[in-house]
């Protein structure tokens, strides 16, 4: 039997849970075996709603995990809870969407039980051996591979997939499994709960401002937040804004941030490394501001100024001002 992990969002299966759910049942079909889903939930009283879609997709039973310790989202114990389930169960495979947490949660199940676990894949073909595509690399690379084990744990990239319902819609047995887990497990815990602001946010803007290093301290972002303001854009920033306190997070853009895809990407006193790269490469324009003419995000970039970013990004904020004046008079 194989088993897929599957995110609730909103109220709803995740688009990369219905992914998952279907590149499984493709190996599952592979291979003659059953699928079976898992999710988390503290009691069962959402159960029918869970398992309502994924009778749609080939889904024969659903494991619901409950507990208190399952109700929010913890990597280490949901991952222990998904450990004693492949216990209990007779589990070949075990796939999940390659979200933050799909990435999180497998890798800590997969420590668990000892099982091997290949992630963000792209392609993954049944067999004894699994043959599968990955990305690595952030993105940038794709790699070959084989996976084999008792279990074999794989990430699905986000949009590898068509999520395709099954030919057949079937009943779902909803299966209700609390682990036992471990009083002395150390593990995190939601601390608090922050929501981003309504409108828009760094994965959606056209417009991306975005600064590092060269612009200097927090009170810096000023004039990208002006010029962001301006443009109807959302400001980012590179790691090294995050680590020193200039950002927080939800800002940074890059491997270990957001990927973006904006029309245009203003690259302020960023010197475009690789995990930077990775993040923002699917911007269609990028501009940046550098005072280094051989930054690599310069040598990349469709346009470019040479210039501290202190001068330059008040004299763009004052030009698009006065268009934006002229316009509206
Ligand atoms: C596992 C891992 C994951 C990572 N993930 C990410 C990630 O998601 N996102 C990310 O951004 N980084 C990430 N990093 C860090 C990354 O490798 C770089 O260290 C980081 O992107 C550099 O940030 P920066 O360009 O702001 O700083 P720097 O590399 O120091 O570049 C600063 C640039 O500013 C220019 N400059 C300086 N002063 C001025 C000025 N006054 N005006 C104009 N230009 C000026 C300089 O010429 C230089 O090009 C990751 C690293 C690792 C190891």
């Amino acid at each position: 039997m194989l088993l897929v992990v599957v995110e609730e969002q909103a109220g709803s299966l995740s688009g990369g849970s219905l992914e998952a759910v279907s590149c499984a049942r493709e190996l599952a079909e592979g291979s003659a075996e059953a699928l079976h889903a898992v999710a988390f939930a503290e009691n069962t009283d959402h159960a029918a709603d869970l398992a309502a879609p994924l009778s749609k997709y080939g889904v024969a039973a659903l494991h619901l995990l409950t507990g208190e310790a399952m109700a929010e989202y913890c990597p280490e114990l949901w991952g222990r809870a998904i450990a004693e389930l492949i216990e209990h169960t007779d589990a070949t495979g075990l796939v999940g969407p390659a979200s933050d947490r799909g990435n999180e949660l497998l890798a800590h199940a997969a420590a668990r039980t000892g099982q091997p676990f290949a992630s963000n894949c792209v392609a993954v073909e049944p067999g004894e051996v699994w043959t599968l595509t990955r990305l690595r690399g952030g993105g940038i690379l794709l790699e070959d591979a084989e996976l084999s084990g008792q279990v074999r744990i794989v990430s699905l990239a986000q949009g590898a997939v068509e999520p395709v319902e099954a030919a057949t819609t079937h009943e779902v047995a909803v299966r209700e499994f609390t682990p036992t887990l471990g009083e002395s497990l150390p593990h995190s815990s939601l601390a608090e709960r922050t929501s981003r602001g309504s409108g828009i946010t760094l994965a959606t803007a056209p417009v991306v401002v975005s600064g590092g290093r060269g612009v200097g301290s927090a009170e810096g972002f000023a004039a990208l937040e002006e010029l962001a303001e301006l443009v109807g854009g959302a400001v980012g920033c590179s790691r090294v804004a995050t680590n020193n306190g200039w950002r927080p997070h939800s800002d940074q853009v890059g491997l270990t941030g957001t990927k973006i895809a904006a029309d245009l990407y203003i690259a302020c006193g960023i010197s475009g490394a690789t995990q930077h790269w990775v993040g923002c490469m699917g911007a269609k324009t990028i501009l940046a501001i550098n005072t280094d003419p051989e930054a690599p995000l310069v040598s990349r970039a469709d346009y470019a100024v040479i210039g501290d970013v202190h001068d330059v990004l008040p004299a763009v904020v004052e030009r698009v001002r006065a268009r934006r004046e002229a316009a509206a008079s």
